[in-house]
């Protein structure tokens, strides 16, 4: 531990690329986690990778980190539950469908491969949607993952290259060293906070919100629906920046089972499962497809999204102490994300070419 260069405060999924994309430079980490590894939000997500649009240093992120993705899960998808299901946009209205349109323009210019879908298209691929849909949007390249499996396989990857990893709970940031609760102090020349929505717990001047989302889990039904489905009012949902909101968003998990999301709200820390919420969420997602009514949930649960005023993460260094990083901020999409964050940051302490502009998620963009 006394001998790191990188402390890495944090294992989820974050953290974890972090200490792979660092280990891989020749630099000597540690990994301090207070819990279980990909235990956070990372085991609370819904592991769906999807490219994002809503300004282009989303898409630019996004895309960067699905080619990234692509690579680590090579010939070998079942290592990391992926499956390349694609995203199907479904477009409510007419007005949605106007979006759609724009979307795919957007993605194909990015190179990105999409279709857009006549309902009866959408039908032919997803029947169990309701009858009355303007159509949708088809996005090729995004898949899911089971995200504490691919947590574990970059965590190892680091410690083969010599990383280790305590189990102990960060209590200080000081310039060039973190303090443990057992009051021992330990230096290193440079700190990387990837604590997620904990990160503003040891620096509460952090611009980061706790965004609260509920998932619940049917038993398996395979085949019921193919694609991770996604209702295009989602946006205005997922950028509320008040406000209790649900979107429907289904995802077939690879053993058979179909994952519902989504909800959002704000000004709560309590994870307890709210009745009413999760009532509000299932009817939503079922008036989308309504024999998900005959389905069985089996489990449910909450987590947190560590949201920023712009939507994007903080990646870069922070000025808040001396020898320290972040990577943290990443909202609802930092399982796609987390790649490409690990690639812009260790390419930043190596004073490295990054293969996209970091500056758009730099921390320094909310105080000067
Ligand atoms: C309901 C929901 C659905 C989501 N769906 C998706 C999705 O489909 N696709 C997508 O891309 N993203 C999704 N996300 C977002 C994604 O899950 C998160 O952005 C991502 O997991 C963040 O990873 P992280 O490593 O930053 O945080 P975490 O996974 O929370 O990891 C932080 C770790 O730091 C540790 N820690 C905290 N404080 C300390 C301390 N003081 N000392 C030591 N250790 C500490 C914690 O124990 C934790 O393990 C979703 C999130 C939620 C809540």
């Amino acid at each position: 531990m006394n001998n790191a260069e990188v402390i890495v405060i944090g294992a989820g999924i974050v953290g974890a690329a972090c200490a792979d994309a660092l280990s891989e430079r020749g630099l000597r980490v540690a990994v301090i986690e207070q819990d279980i590894a990909g235990g956070g939000a990372t085991a609370a997500g819904m592991g769906h990778l999807v490219v994002m649009d809503d300004n282009a240093a989303e898409l630019a992120l996004s895309a960067y980190s699905l080619s990234l993705w692509k690579d680590l899960v090579g010939d070998r998808p079942q290592r990391h539950e992926y499956s390349g299901c694609g995203t199907i946009w479904v477009a409510a209205d007419e007005e949605e469908m106007e979006a759609a349109l724009v979307k795919a323009q957007t993605l194909c210019g990015h190179g990105l491969l999409c279709e857009v879908l006549t309902p009866a298209a959408l039908y032919a691929r997803e029947p169990q949607l309701r009858a009355g849909l303007a159509g949708g949007l088809l996005v090729r390249g995004d898949g899911l993952v089971y995200p504490p499996k691919t947590t574990r396989i970059l965590l190892d990857r680091a410690m083969r290259r010599g990383a280790i990893t305590k189990r102990a709970q960060v209590t200080a940031i000081e310039d060039h060293a973190v303090v443990l609760g057992d009051g021992t102090r330990h230096q290193a020349q440079h700190i990387v906070l990837a604590a997620g929505v904990r990160s503003s717990v040891l620096l509460p001047e952090l611009p980061i919100q706790a965004k609260k989302g509920h998932l619940a889990i049917t038993d398996r039904y395979p085949g019921f629906v193919k694609h991770q489905l996604v209702e295009l009012g989602y946006i205005k949902s997922a950028h509320a920046a008040s406000g209790d909101s649900v979107a429907f968003n289904l995802q077939p998990r690879p053993t058979g089972q179909i994952l519902i999301g989504s909800s959002r709200q704000f000004d709560t820390i309590d994870p307890a499962v709210e009745p009413a919420m999760l009532q509000r969420m299932l009817r939503h997602a079922a008036s989308f497809t309504p024999q998900l009514k005959e389905l069985n949930v089996l489990r449910t649960w909450t987590g947190f999204r560590a949201a920023t005023p712009d939507g994007l993460p903080l990646i870069g260094p922070s000025s808040a102490r001396r020898g320290l990083w972040l990577a943290t901020g990443h909202e609802g999409l930092g399982i796609t994300t987390s790649l490409a964050t690990a690639q812009l940051l260790a390419g930043q302490i190596q004073k490295e070419k990054t293969r996209i502009p970091y500056v758009p998620y730099l921390p320094g963009r909310f105080h000067g």
